[in-house]
């Protein structure tokens, strides 16, 4: 498996207008008894290897004791198997943060505020964070790049992107106060499930390409989150809920990043999920009403997180 992209916590001491998931002052977050319990879950190194585990939020640095009590457990868990990654705004970090993240374990730190969205002071932190993290030997690297498998090593590293138009998540995803507030330039031609970030390759844990999205303990096959999680990591360990999905035509689809063609088994062909995501305007829109008009019985019912909230009956009554 690539990738597992966990956020442990939706509290953050911004409230961006673009914000995906709906973090802000005072949003939830796990205990240090569900974290335990989610790591549990997680793929066990001896059978399925792990490339790397991001930690991310909210804003994971203002509640320290959360974000150490989780890279504690996983590096317990993986070893130098697995690199941890944690990606913050950078708003809290100082010298003291730095080296207690690098004593952590920690491989890679990704400053992903810098775009129009943030607060001004973050993106003006930029300098002092970059003259910090060459203080402490780690060095930059292209915010996708993949630097550290290909140099094999346990060199640190650092990089700064965010939401700007030439990234991969520039349109920003229809999802959370970025959706609300009409922020979202997503179109039929952003093709989100087949990208970095997106569905594809969900499923296949034994090869390259293969990430999830833990929202809390909800698990989503895409960052960008369908309608309800595919399963909860407090009750289910994660390759249980992959094996399960695996059996079905609607996911196998989703992992071949074609949610258009999610119905063909249902008797909705790719054209009509292609005809919908223009009318709806992009293909993560089609998703939510495919599985809430056409696939409920596939959903998780008890979300815990924003996507939980979804107005099923909005969508139900979309032709
Ligand atoms: S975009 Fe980042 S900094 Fe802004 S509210 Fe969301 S989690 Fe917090
Ligand atoms: S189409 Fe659905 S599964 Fe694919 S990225 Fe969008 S929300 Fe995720």
């Amino acid at each position: 498996m690539d990738s597992i992209y966990w956020v442990i916590s939706r509290d953050c001491n911004q409230r961006c207008p673009h914000c995906y998931n709906n973090s802000e002052p005072g949003a939830p977050g796990l205990t240090r008894e569900q974290i335990s319990r989610c790591v549990e879950h997680l793929p066990d190194p001896q059978d399925v290897s792990v490339e790397r585990i991001i930690i991310s939020g909210g804003e994971v640095l203002i509640w320290p004791e959360l974000l150490f009590h989780s890279l504690e457990l996983l590096h317990r868990k993986y070893q130098t198997g697995t690199q941890l990654w944690v990606q913050t705004n950078g708003d809290l970090l100082d010298e003291a943060m730095l080296d207690r993240l690098l004593a952590a374990h920690v491989n890679r730190i990704d400053i992903a505020s810098m775009d129009k969205y943030h607060a001004k002071g973050t993106m003006q932190r930029k300098p002092y964070l970059e003259e910090l993290f060459h203080s402490r030997g780690l060095i930059p690297v292209d915010p996708e790049s993949d630097i550290q498998t290909e140099l094999n090593c346990d060199q640190k590293v650092f990089a700064f992107w965010g939401a700007t138009e030439d990234e991969w998540i520039g349109p920003l995803w229809p999802r959370g106060r970025a959706f609300k507030k009409g922020l979202s330039k997503a179109g039929p031609s952003d093709e989100f499930c087949r990208l970095w970030s997106g569905a594809k390759n969900f499923l296949d844990y034994h090869q390259p390409g293969s990430e999830v999205n833990i929202q809390l303990a909800d698990v989503y096959p895409c960052c960008p989150m369908t309608c309800r999680p595919i399963g909860n990591l407090l009750e289910e360990p994660l390759i249980e809920q992959l094996d399960r999905c695996q059996q079905h035509p609607v996911y196998q689809a989703l992992n071949q990043g074609r949610p258009e063609a999610m119905g063909e088994t249902l008797g909705l062909s790719e054209e009509h999920g292609f005809k919908r995501s223009r009318e709806l305007g992009n293909h993560c829109l089609w998703c939510d009403e495919f599985f809430t008009k056409h696939a409920p019985h596939l959903l998780q019912q008890d979300a815990i997180t924003e996507r939980g909230t979804v107005d099923l009956v909005h969508l139900q009554l979309e032709n």
